[in-house]
Formats: C-alpha cells, sequence, structure tokens
C-alpha cells in the first residue's frame, strides 16, 4: 500500500546521487592547470570559468583543462589538418578526360 511507490522513488533518489558522486570526482580530477601549456587555471577567476575548456573522455575517466590559446591552436591544426585533407583529396582526384 504505497510501499512500492516509495521505494521506487528512493532509488531514483540514490542513483541521483551517484551520477552527482560520479560528477564531483570528474571535477576532483580536473587539473588546475592547462593540459598543453600547465598555464595555472584560477578556480576564483569568473573570466576563467568562461573561456578555459573542458574536455571530459569518459571511457577514460579523463578531464582535461584547456586555456583559450592553446584550444585556439589545436582548433587551428584540426581546421589546417582537414584543409589539407580536402586539398590532397581535390587533387588527387582523377579529372576526366574530356576528348
Ligand atoms: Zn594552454
Amino acid at each position: 500500500m504505497g510501499g512500492i511507490k516509495r521505494k521506487m522513488k528512493r532509488n531514483k533518489a540514490k542513483r541521483a546521487k551517484k551520477e552527482m558522486k560520479q560528477q564531483l570526482m570528474m571535477f576532483e580530477q580536473l587539473g588546475d592547470e592547462c593540459a598543453a601549456c600547465l598555464k595555472p587555471f584560477d578556480k576564483k577567476s569568473k573570466e576563467h570559468a568562461m573561456t578555459w575548456k573542458v574536455v571530459v573522455r569518459e571511457k577514460e575517466e579523463l578531464v582535461r583543462l584547456y586555456c583559450p590559446d592553446c584550444w585556439d591552436k589545436a582548433n587551428k591544426i584540426i581546421e589546417e589538418f582537414n584543409n589539407d585533407f580536402r586539398d590532397a583529396q581535390e587533387t588527387g582526384r582523377k579529372v576526366p578526360d574530356e576528348s
């Protein structure tokens, strides 16, 4: 009589707690410096909190912190890599012989 319902509710709360604990663990793993240039991350700085990037790899339970400079650099490298890749694909493509 209402007992099952209460039990279900408790289970849900338990799961939420577990998830929170997991997130907390990840946060604890979060370093306090950029993973690339080792620039210190100021946890009290609002600007840092807004601009720094956190990369989470849930599989490896890895959390990495990147300062905006390194993040930009990394993105540019990826962009260039993609451009190169596209160029290579385009130049490598055989031009159909029109004659
Ligand atoms: Zn950095």
